[in-house]
């Protein structure tokens, strides 16, 4: 039987790291990118480029598909039911995606299967944000990310960027955390499910900086309960593919949601060289249905550290850092995503992995630094 074509929406890093699980499986992509040459555009051949918001496009990319999936939340949800209706299976489906796509909807259905969140409320004025109480956290319940549409707020003049924007805004508790935590599973339509280690993970101005798998130091009965909780909305909400849950372990001992993504995720990219299937491969193969892989990891740790974009963000920058990073360790696993650099922008990232986690947090953290040039290696 041949490999099913299965059609991959949106042209970000996330879509090109499929690309190479695919390839060693002999799976099929057709891209849908949003511009010519984007990151994952490089690599997936058979593609069209366009608007994700045009269901004509959607269908055109989708034709002959059975199955289509995401690198971004972001296609309306009224195109994925049109989708579904013409026989095409979404995955995850539009019911499960809404709760990535809306702060508001996933906090309320969280509340209702039991799960332990920040309180929080929607707010639509200044005063019902001065009943819930400064400080406190002010959301935009959609299209926000890497901290982009998140305020802290502690008094009434703090709030108007939030109301700006129009969209509704979902207040939360301000949360006195200890580190965040993300628990990663794969899960299939036909219910298989597969959880990776709870991995802590460090953030810099709302963008995900540092990733360390397993996170150091957290006890066995919190891992198990992110693990429970992570498989119990996977399940409930009928996610399919990678579900990412990103959790605030508290300093007195509890863990909280935070959000929820539907796609592989920036705590996962440690799973491509430290655990035994990479997120992007179980992704895959949970999407087409076909049995999961181990999540088990290959060494006792691994340290992930995005390179994000200096200062001094000249294009010939990243392959200029090769002879150092790679000579100073052949041990690293780098990562680039064939993107422009931009102070701040996500360009790549590096794995290292071992059994000393100093050694691993020094390797990796020194190897994207160098990428980044914050080490001089424009003198080199
Ligand atoms: P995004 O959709 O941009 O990823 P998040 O909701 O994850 O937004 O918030 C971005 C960051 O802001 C989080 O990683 C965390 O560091 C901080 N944050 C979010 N919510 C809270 C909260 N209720 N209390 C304390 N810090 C928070």
């Amino acid at each position: 039987m041949l490999a099913p074509t299965l059609a991959v929406i949106g042209g970000g890093q996330l879509a090109r790291m499929m690309a190479e699980p695919a390839a060693a499986l002999g799976l099929p992509l057709r891209l849908l990118a949003e511009a010519d040459g984007v990151s994952a555009a490089q690599v997936i051949p058979d593609q069209l480029v366009g608007d994700y918001r045009s269901l004509d496009l959607l269908r055109e990319v989708t034709a002959g598909c059975a199955v289509v999936t995401f690198d971004h939340e972001h296609v309306p949800t009224e195109h994925l039911h049109a989708l579904e209706a013409d026989g095409i299976a979404v995955r995850p489906g539009p019911d499960a995606l809404v709760h990535a796509q809306d702060k508001g909807v996933m906090r309320a259905r969280l509340a209702e299967l039991g799960v332990p969140c920040p309180r929080n409320a929607i707010v639509s004025s200044v005063a019902d944000v001065e009943e819930f109480g400064f400080p406190c956290v002010l959301k935009t319940t959609r299209g926000g990310y890497d901290g982009k549409g998140v305020w802290f707020v502690r008094s009434a003049s703090d709030c108007a960027d939030a109301f700006a924007s129009g969209v509704a805004v979902l207040a939360e508790e301000l949360v006195d955390f200890r580190r965040e935590l993300s628990a990663l599973v794969a899960r299939s339509p036909s219910g298989q499910a597969a959880a990776y280690p709870v991995v802590a993970s460090t953030q810099k101005d709302g963008i995900c900086h540092e990733v360390i798998a397993p996170a150091p130091d957290l006890s066995p009965d919190l891992a198990g309960e992110a693990q429970e909780i992570a498989l119990r909305i996977a399940g409930a909400l009928d996610v399919t593919g990678i579900l990412a849950v990103e959790l605030f372990e508290t300093n007195d001992g509890r863990i909280l949601v935070n959000e929820l993504a539907m796609r592989p995720h920036n705590t996962g990219h440690w799973t491509q060289d430290g655990a035994v299937t990479s997120q992007f491969e179980n992704h895959l193969r949970a999407v087409l249905d076909l049995p999961l892989g181990s999540p088990a990891p290959r060494a006792r740790w691994t340290v992930m550290v995005n390179i994000l974009g200096g200062p001094d963000a000249s294009v010939g920058r990243l392959y200029d850092g090769y002879p150092h990073a790679l000579a100073r360790d052949p041990f690293l696993r780098v990562h680039l995503y064939g993107k422009e650099l931009r102070p701040g922008r996500k360009v790549g990232h590096v794995n290292a992995y071992g059994d000393d986690l100093d050694d691993c947090l020094e390797r990796a953290r020194h190897a994207a630094a160098w990428f980044r040039g914050d080490l001089g290696n424009e003198s080199e």
